[in-house]
Parts: structure tokens; sequence; C-alpha cells
């Protein structure tokens, strides 16, 4: 049966990714739609809905069959009852979203959350390939983490497992959109690197200053990550010093995670990771600092880019199909019933 595809959906808060995935992990064809979120969550669930049965037509019009569904979204996913529980950028409140799939589409549906199936996409295809035990990094607005072992992604008991961006690593630091202070993602996120390089240029020269110096001159002006990352790289101070403050939050971060977890590999992700050597050089040295008795991970890159999401969503699919993933997959002995 190498005709069988899965249909797989990575929805965001401004995009969804959508592929037709074989269970090689070879995408066949790829899709990206607006989500439109601004609609509300009845309209973006129609929308979800309607992008799969239009790739389930194409599918079957290729001479493929589609046999299964997998849906990755943002926010506290409750995968075992196929729920979207709460999602702050698609709007998400209790949607019943796999059994909405199953009723319309008529397919084994699995729903997932966006940074888990990511992580098991890396850990089973991507930068964690090989390794039995991965811990897998999403850093860019938010920090969040996927536990990976044997190529199943912890959920937790709630669905909401891997928060790392919420270890509390500076009991004195800036406050966390969750509320509390010092939040690993207050200190060491994309955002707030922008924020606090910001806020230093901004102290040394005093607003005003450096606003009329010109947004040029002026390192008050917003800074994005990737810029302190290249002024960082160059030997500017100010730079220097807010990256290696991330740097030394993200190790502190890091090593509560691998004293959990105990992990032989570790992939970054998202937005910050693509700093690269920038990012991972440093990183390393803090992390093999802070080891005492812990084994050292290997720390990498992410290796699938913005796909991973869809491959993940796509590996859940398969799982919720009974599907062997062939060849490329990693296939746990241990199948999820669902
Ligand atoms: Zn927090």
């Amino acid at each position: 049966m190498s005709d069988r595809v899965v249909v797989a959906l990575d929805v965001g808060g401004t995009g969804m990714k959508c592929a037709l995935v074989r269970p090689d992990g070879v995408a066949v064809r790829t899709e990206r739609h607006p989500t439109d979120a601004a609609r509300g969550p009845a309209a973006v669930v129609d929308t979800i809905l309607d992008v799969a049965q239009g790739l389930i037509a194409k599918a079957r019009a290729d001479g493929l069959t589609p046999v299964a569904i997998g849906i990755a979204v943002p926010g506290v996913v409750d995968e075992a009852r196929g729920v979207a529980v709460w999602s702050a950028n698609v709007g998400f409140r209790d949607v019943p979203l796999r059994d909405l799939a199953v009723t319309r589409l008529g397919l084994p549906t699995a729903l997932g959350h966006d940074v888990r199936v990511g992580g098991l996409a890396e850990a089973r295809l991507g930068a964690g390939r090989g390794a039995d035990h991965v811990l897998f990094l999403a850093i860019g607005t938010g920090i969040a983490a996927a536990h990976v072992v044997d190529g199943v992604a912890g959920v937790g008991a709630h669905g909401a497992a891997g928060e790392i961006g919420h270890i509390m690593v500076r009991p004195d630091g800036p406050r966390c959109g969750c509320g509390r202070p010092g939040c690993l993602e207050a200190v060491a996120s994309a955002a707030a690197i922008g924020r606090r390089y910001g806020e230093l240029a901004g102290d040394g020269r005093g607003d005003a200053a450096s606003s009329a110096q010109g947004p040029e001159q002026s390192p008050g002006a917003a800074v994005t990550a990737a810029v302190v990352a290249e002024r960082a790289a160059a030997g500017e101070p100010l730079a220097v010093q807010v990256w290696q403050e991330a740097v030394d939050a993200l190790a502190d971060g890091l090593a509560t995670g691998q004293a959990l977890f105990d992990v032989s590999t570790i992939v970054l992700g998202g937005g910050l990771a693509q700093a690269g050597d920038g990012l991972l050089g440093p990183l390393r040295a803090a992390l093999h600092e802070r080891m005492t008795f812990h084994r050292e991970p290997r720390l990498v890159a992410a290796a699938l880019g913005d796909e991973a999401g869809c491959l993940g969503a796509a590996l859940l699919a398969l799982d919720a199909a009974g599907v062997r993933a062939t060849d490329a997959a990693r296939v746990p002995d241990h199948q999820e019933e669902r």
C-alpha cells in the first residue's frame, strides 16, 4: 500500500501549513492558507475542516488513499480527548476539534500541540534522529519545549507538559506574561532579548536623546533579537552583555531540563536558533559549566525549520491510523491507541 497518505495541518495564529504526507515522511503536496483568527473560533474550525476536505479530495484525485488526519494547534491541547482547550492566538476555548473532524471527514484524526509535534518531528526525522531521549525547545516570542522519549512526546496529565518557558530563572527578573516574575521566557525569549536591549540602551542615553539620534544610530530603538545577535557577534558591548544574559538564563533553564529528563540530545528551534553558532557556541559553554554529576547533552540546531509542525502532525496521524511509518520515521513499539 504505497499509495497511502495522511492529511497534516499545522494551525498558527496567522497561517496554516498543510500537507499530504507519505508514511516515509515525504510531503507530496503542500499548501498554505490564512487562519484569519479575528473571524472567531467557529470560522477557524470551518476553515480547518474545509482545507482538510480539500486535501482529501486532491489526494483521491491523484490516486492516493488518505488514511488519517493530524492537526496541530497552539496553546493547551488535551490530546487524549482531542480537545483544543485554550489558545490565545487562535481563540480556541474547549473546541472538540478531533470529533468535529471525524464526524465531518470520516477519517481517524489526531490532535496535537504545535511545539510537541514539532519536537516529535525533530526527534524522529530531524536533528534528534537516532536519539531515544530528546528535549526540543522552540525559542521565539515565547519558549516552550517537548520531551520526546522513544518517538513519543510527553503530553502531561492536563495537556500542558513542556512549559519550560515558565521555569523561574531570575526571581528578581522582569514579570512574565503568565504573571510571575523571572520566568525563562521573560528573560531569554526573542521578544525579551529585544526588549532588554532597548531598555538598557534607553537607560544609558535617555529615550528622548536616543530617538533624536534617528533610528539608524539609536540602539534604543526597537531592536529584534536577531539584530542583538548580529551586534553581539560584532562586539558591541551592550549587545554582548544582553546576549550573554540571555544565554546564561537559557543555560539555567536547560540545566533544569537536563536534571529532570537526562536527555542525550537537546534540539533548539524557533527564531532565536537562527543565530546558529552565535547561540549554540556560548550556550554549550554555559551549559557545560552548569553540569555537575549530570551527563552533558548534545546541543544542536533544529533541522526541519517551519515544516516541523506540519510533519509532526503527519506523524501523529500515522500513529492514529496505526500505519507503521517506513524508512525515515522512527516509530515506537508501543503505538498509542486512539
Ligand atoms: Zn511565566
